[in-house]
Order: C-alpha cells, then sequence, then structure tokens
C-alpha cells in the first residue's frame, strides 16, 4: 500500500520566479479548496501570468492547469473581499477541472459554465464558508450584464441563491 502523502494531491504553481510569499499563498489558497472537490489527489498546476483572450480573471483547462492573473493574487493578499473573490474563482475553475470541461461551442460552454459554479459553490459549503459572498458577486455580475455569450450572468446569479437558500433553508430545519 502507498503511504498516504502520495495520495494527497499536489498544487505547483508557476513561474519559478515567483516571489516566495505569493506562491505560498497561491498554494495554499489551491490546496484547501481542492482537499474538499470530487478527486482531492488531483494533480493542479497553477500559472500566475497575464493572458489576453479572456475577460476572466482565471482559466482552468481539463487536465488541471489553471492560469490565473497576477493582480487577482496580489489584491487577495491585500484586502478580505479580494480574497473571497479569489477563492469563488478557484472554486468555480477547479469546478471545471473536476467536471473535465474543455474549451467548447458557446452553448454547451454556458452549461459547464453553471456547472462549474454549482460544483465550486458546494466546495464553499464543505469548507463551511458562507455561500453568501458567492451569491452577492454573481448578483453583482449580473447587475452589470452579459460581457460574452458564454456566461449567462443572470441565470449564473439564480443558481447561486437557490443553491445557497437550499441550504439555509437546510440549516433551519436542523439537519
Ligand atoms: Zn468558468
Amino acid at each position: 500500500m502507498m503511504p498516504l502523502l502520495l495520495l494527497l494531491g499536489l498544487v505547483s504553481v508557476y513561474p519559478k520566479s515567483l516571489d516566495n510569499e505569493v506562491k505560498a499563498f497561491v498554494e495554499h489558497e489551491f490546496s484547501q479548496v481542492l482537499a474538499v472537490t470530487e478527486y482531492p489527489n488531483y494533480d493542479i498546476s497553477v500559472t500566475v501570468e497575464n493572458f489576453s483572450f479572456n475577460s476572466s480573471s482565471a482559466v482552468a483547462s481539463a487536465n488541471g492547469d489553471i492560469k490565473i492573473k497576477p493582480a487577482v493574487v496580489a489584491n487577495a493578499m491585500k484586502s478580505k473581499a479580494a480574497l473571497w473573490s479569489l477563492r469563488i474563482t478557484i472554486a468555480h475553475e477547479l469546478g471545471h477541472v473536476m467536471a473535465g470541461h474543455r474549451f467548447t461551442t458557446a452553448a454547451r460552454q454556458q452549461k459547464h459554465e453553471l456547472d462549474a459554479d454549482r460544483r465550486g459553490l458546494e466546495y464553499f459549503k464543505r469548507l463551511r464558508w458562507s455561500c453568501k459572498v458567492w451569491v452577492e458577486r454573481r448578483r453583482r455580475a449580473a447587475e452589470q450584464g452579459n460581457v460574452d455569450a458564454e456566461h449567462d450572468r443572470e441565470a449564473m446569479y439564480e443558481q447561486a441563491k437557490r443553491l445557497c437558500s437550499e441550504d439555509a433553508t437546510r440549516k433551519d430545519i436542523g439537519e
């Protein structure tokens, strides 16, 4: 039998030249969410770099490669509000990875976005993090309107609201 340590997923952070404090921060934030996903032993590689092909703060591929913009990380290290935004981003992107999502047509992508958000919100619940912050971010995004065909922000807000209130109901009846 393999030692248990080998069964834990590894979060590798790139580029190698990244500041140690930033690297440790990114590793920690990804590891704690990874631990409550469907496949906690998955190896994830995170690259902190700018990319221009997408308006999001992060992108993920099905094989576990995630790119995240440096400003998103830097802000999260300075402010609590930005930290929660980062955590939502991480949970959402890990949702894509766990679902094995690949880039595809806009119509299917939209379904993937909802699926990634549903999974991410579930990770929040498992970590005992409030899903209210998730609903609030999605509400604000919906107010700004859609930026592209892939992200139906109104649908993401409606889903987050529903999943989060289901959780509240469950607590209310003492389950
Ligand atoms: Zn997404």
